[in-house]
C-alpha cells in the first residue's frame, strides 16, 4: 500500500517500499519530459520491486487555469505534508505577485541548500578538452544574498529615505540616482549550508569542499560565509575534516577544507577540474558556477537539481533549464535534466541501485548515439529521436 514518506525522530527519512510522491508536471515542456522522465523512473524502481505512487499538483500555468492561483495553498501543503517532490519548469508569472515560482517555493518550504551535482556523461559532447575531470557536487546556498528580493528602485521616496538614513547614521555617501538591494549573509545560514556539504562528503566519501567566496570585498558577508564555514569545521567536524592552514596541505584520510576567491575560481573549474570535489557556496556565486560548470559537460539541458532542507526532511528535485515554450508539445526535447533529477531523488531516498541503473542506462543510450536534437546537432552519426523515444530507448537499456 502506498504511504507517505515521514521524518524520524533522529532526523532520518523513513521511505516505504511504495512512498507517494507528489510531482509539479511544469509549464511549456513539462508535457514533453515529465512523461518521459517518469516511465524512465518507474521501469529502474520496478527492478527492484518497489513502486512510486506519484500525485500530481498544480503549479504554474495549468494552476492558473484551473484554480485562478500559480502557487495554490493546496500545493505547497501537500509538498509540506509528504516531504519530498519533484518538478518540472514554471513559467515566471508576470505581474503573479511571484518573482518566481520556484523562488517561492525554495522559500516557504526554506530548502536552504540547492544541490547540484555536475559531471559528464561519456559521449556528450563538451566544449572543454577534458570533460572527464569534472566531478563536482555544487552545495548553494538558498535563502540569503541577494535573492532575498530586498531592493528599492532608483528615484523611489523609498530609496532617497534610505540613501538618507545611511548618509546621516554611517556617513556612507550612495549616489542619489542609485538603485539599492540588500545582501544579507547569516551566521545560521552559512553554517547549516556548510554542514549539509561536510555532513555529504563524509556520506559520500568524498576528499575535499571548497568553500568558495568573494571575501576579498565583501568581507562581513562572503569573507564571513568563509570564515563560519572554517570555524564550523573546527567545531563539528574536527574527527574527519581539516582545514588547509591547519594541515598544511596533507589532510591525511580527513576531507580537506579549503577556500577560493569566486572569480579565481570561475578560472580554476575550467583549468583545474580535478582539484574541485564538493563546493559550498553563498547563493549568487552558487548559480554563476552551476551554469558554467553545467556548460563544461554538455549544457544545462541535462544538469539536475535538488532543493533540500536537511533538518526537516522536505526536498524538491527539479529540471534546471526553462519551460523552453518554442518546442512545447512537440516530443523533442531532452529530458535528462528532469530524470537526471529523479535520480538525485532516488539517490536521496536511498534508492541507490535503481539510481545507478538509471546512469548506466543513459550512458548507453548516449554512446549508442541515440540522441534528442540539442545533442544531435553536436554529435557526428547521431541518431536523432523524439523526447518519448530517447525515454525508450533508455528503458530497453535498464
Ligand atoms: P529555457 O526555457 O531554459 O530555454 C532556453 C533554451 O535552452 C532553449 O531554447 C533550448 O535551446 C535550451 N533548452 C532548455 N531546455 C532544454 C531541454 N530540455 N532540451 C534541450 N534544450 C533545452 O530558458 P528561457 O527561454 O529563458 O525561459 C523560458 C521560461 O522558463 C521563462 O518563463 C522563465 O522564467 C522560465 N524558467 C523556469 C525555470 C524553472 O522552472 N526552473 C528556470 C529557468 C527559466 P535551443 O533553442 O538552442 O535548442
Amino acid at each position: 500500500m502506498a504511504e507517505k514518506i515521514t521524518m524520524s525522530a533522529n532526523g532520518t527519512l523513513q521511505v516505504p517500499e511504495e512512498p507517494i510522491i507528489p510531482y509539479i508536471e511544469g509549464d511549456g515542456i513539462g508535457v514533453d519530459i515529465w512523461p518521459a522522465a517518469q516511465l524512465v523512473l518507474d521501469a529502474a524502481a520496478a527492478k527492484y520491486a518497489k513502486r512510486v505512487e506519484w500525485k500530481e499538483v498544480l503549479a504554474g500555468e495549468k494552476a492558473f487555469k484551473e484554480t485562478g492561483n500559480w502557487l495554490p495553498d493546496e500545493t505547497v501543503q501537500t509538498f509540506r505534508d509528504y516531504l519530498i517532490g519533484i518538478k518540472g519548469p514554471l513559467t515566471t508569472p508576470i505581474g503573479g505577485g511571484f518573482r518566481s515560482l520556484n523562488v517561492a517555493l525554495r522559500q516557504i518550504l526554506d530548502l536552504y541548500v540547492c544541490l547540484r551535482p555536475v559531471r559528464w556523461f561519456a559521449g556528450v559532447p563538451s566544449p572543454v578538452k577534458h570533460p572527464e575531470k569534472v566531478d563536482m557536487i555544487i552545495f548553494r546556498e538558498n535563502t540569503e544574498d541577494v535573492y532575498i528580493g530586498l531592493e528599492l528602485p532608483e528615484g523611489s521616496s523609498e530609496v532617497k529615505r534610505l540613501i538618507e538614513l545611511l548618509h546621516d547614521e554611517f556617513g556612507w555617501e550612495i549616489r542619489q540616482d542609485s538603485g539599492i538591494g540588500i545582501k544579507p549573509i547569516s551566521v545560521t545560514g552559512s553554517k547549516r549550508l556548510v554542514r549539509a556539504a561536510l555532513e555529504h562528503a563524509v556520506r559520500q566519501g568524498r576528499k575535499s569542499i571548497t568553500l568558495v567566496h568573494k571575501g576579498n570585498v565583501q568581507k562581513y558577508t562572503e569573507g564571513a560565509f568563509m570564515k563560519w564555514g572554517y570555524e564550523l569545521v573546527k567545531e563539528e567536524f574536527a574527527d574527519v575534516a581539516v582545514s588547509w592552514e591547519d594541515c598544511g596541505g596533507d589532510p591525511g584520510d580527513k576531507i580537506l577544507v579549503k577556500d577560493v576567491i569566486a572569480d579565481i575560481a570561475l578560472q580554476q573549474v575550467l583549468t583545474r577540474p580535478d582539484e574541485f570535489d564538493i563546493i559550498a557556496t553563498t547563493n549568487l556565486n552558487g548559480d554563476y558556477l552551476s551554469d558554467a560548470l553545467a556548460a563544461q559537460v554538455g549544457g544545462i539541458g541535462i544538469a539536475p537539481g535538488g532543493n533540500i532542507n536537511y533538518v526537516t526532511g522536505h526536498g524538491i528535485f527539479e529540471a534546471t533549464h526553462g519551460t523552453a515554450p518554442k518546442y512545447a508539445g512537440q516530443d523533442k526535447v531532452n529530458p535528462g535534466s528532469l530524470l537526471l533529477s529523479g535520480v538525485l531523488m532516488f539517490e536521496h531516498l536511498g534508492w541507490t541501485d535503481a539510481a545507478a541503473d538509471i546512469v548506466k542506462a543513459l550512458e548507453a543510450t548516449i554512446a549508442d548515439k541515440i540522441v534528442t536534437y540539442d545533442f544531435a546537432r553536436l554529435m557526428d552519426g547521431a541518431h536523432e529521436v523524439r523526447t518519448s523515444e530517447f525515454a525508450q530507448a533508455m528503458v530497453e537499456r535498464l
